[in-house]
């Protein structure tokens, strides 16, 4: 497991979490922002609160966003505030962040989050860091009230909890500290016991508009994709997103990953010499697509090239299709030879070795 740090914790090499991805950049969730920012200003936000949707829908920033609320600055969430950000680097002293990569969270998590709470908040920056870099806490009317006293814990995919630990955490879901919030996500909520279920409010996060996740996608994607990647259209974002299940976050994997593999794919269909085909086989194995799987790719679109030039050449056209089959034959012919080596000899995928295997260093097409 990993937690954040928390003053009455102490800090181990397990405690890096990554950041988390902001609030500020989901598309779609406006109004449940504002109707949580509405539930803290009129006291009515619930102490036990399960965010539930399916994956890659943004529920961990949801999460964090709920529980910048009673730090933020500007008492919107903002996202932008000091506090704000030290939510999201999972570094304010307030927020304790349960998170594990682990398939169960533990007796000993259990006990942390009931720790975390234990303490009472404010007391520590009011008596003893008056100056600390957060300031105080913010109250609803805008005044600093630091006596105001609030201690969060986040549980990201809640339905890990162990029986035992679930069990463990009862208590301090029936009865949690006074001015303590626990908020859990999770994606699969008939994973988790009716028990702690039942002492959660349900907070469902119905996936965003498919026009607000291609708004979202055409944001982020330009950071992800490499310049030279051609932009993809918005049919193919849209494509891409159905295929991941209308989740953003999903979607923005999935077509980060597609753009990339496509341009790779791009460059083998027009290889200046054999060492480009290995470049790019190389570049495509780092990035997780087998060289089996790339290498029919690229020979289906030949193939199609091939036949398209075929019959170019019997209706008497010239080339429009833009290859020669003499071209298009010799790219064939490079790929095989890198197919025969690599993947039938077993030979790694390793430029510089398959390239001296081959012979082919400085051979052009
Ligand atoms: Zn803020």
């Amino acid at each position: 497991m990993t937690t954040s740090k928390s003053r009455n914790t102490k800090k181990t090499s397990d405690d890096i979490l990554p950041s988390i991805p902001s609030w500020t950049d989901l598309m779609g969730f406006r109004m449940t922002l504002k109707r949580l920012t509405h539930l803290w200003i009129t006291d009515k936000l619930p102490s036990v609160l399960l965010f539930e949707g399916r994956d890659g829908i943004g529920k961990r920033s949801i999460a964090a966003a709920a529980a910048a609320m009673p730090f933020c600055s500007h008492h919107e969430p903002c996202g932008i505030c000091a506090n704000c950000h030290a939510v999201l680097s999972t570094s304010h002293p307030e927020i304790l962040w349960v998170e594990t990569s682990d398939i169960s969270l533990k007796l000993t998590d259990a006990d942390r989050i009931h720790e975390h709470l234990s303490v009472h908040a404010g007391s520590f920056w009011t008596e003893q860091n008056p100056s600390n870099s957060f300031g105080s806490t913010p109250s609803k009317d805008g005044v600093a009230s630091p006596q105001r006293a609030v201690r969060i814990v986040v549980i990201i995919d809640a339905d890990k909890l162990n029986q035992q630990a679930a069990n463990r955490l009862l208590v301090t879901l029936e009865e949690p500290p006074l001015s303590s919030h626990i908020f859990m996500t999770t994606s699969r909520p008939k994973a988790m016991l009716p028990t702690v279920l039942s002492r959660a409010i349900k907070w469902h996060l119905a996936p965003p508009h498919l026009e607000d996740t291609l708004t979202f996608l055409k944001t982020r994607l330009p950071s992800i994709l490499s310049p030279e990647t051609p932009t993809p259209t918005d049919t193919e974002l849209k494509e891409c997103i159905l295929r991941a299940g209308l989740s953003p976050g999903k979607a923005l994997d999935l077509c980060g990953h597609e753009g990339m593999v496509g341009e790779k794919i791009r460059r083998l269909l027009n290889p200046e010499n054999m060492l480009h085909i290995l470049e790019a086989a190389e570049e495509l194995g780092k990035s997780g697509t087998t060289f089996g799987k790339w290498i029919e790719m690229v020979e289906v679109r030949l193939n199609e090239r091939y036949k398209k030039a075929v019959s170019e050449r019997k209706n008497g056209t010239k080339c429009p299709s833009g290859l020669h089959i003499g071209v298009i034959n010799e790219r064939r012919r490079m790929l095989s030879q890198v197919k025969r080596a690599a993947v039938n000899q077993k030979i790694a995928l390793n430029m510089q070795l398959a390239s001296e295997s081959l012979g082919f260093s400085g051979i052009s097409q």
